[in-house]
């Protein structure tokens, strides 16, 4: 199983998770880790996390929300799945030039 590192750059914490789905509770807990008080508003992730949140591959790691009572799933994305948003710049000039 991948153990990977998210984090906070506001609170400056970091929990490590497996890529897959996590419970309810385990989320809860990761996420009081992240940012402990229920007034911030520093993150809008079901985790807590705030900032990019890369693996030192480079990947991005996903947090969604998969439903009440449920849990969060957590997955990595490709960095090559997706262009960059300068090169979608560049791509969006050259198309209207
Ligand atoms: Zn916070």
């Amino acid at each position: 199983m991948t153990l990977i590192e998210i984090s906070n750059d506001f609170h400056h914490t970091s929990s490590r998770v497996r890529v897959g789905r996590m419970s309810e509770s385990n989320a809860k807990r990761v996420r009081n880790r992240l940012c402990g008080s229920a007034e911030c508003c520093c993150s809008q992730s079901e985790l807590g996390t705030r900032g990019p949140q890369r693996t030192e591959d480079g990947q991005e790691i996903v947090i969604e929300f998969a439903g009440y009572g449920v849990g969060v799933d957590i997955w990595l994305r490709k960095p090559d799945v997706m262009c960059s948003d300068s090169e979608l710049a560049e791509r969006a000039a050259v198309e209207l030039s």
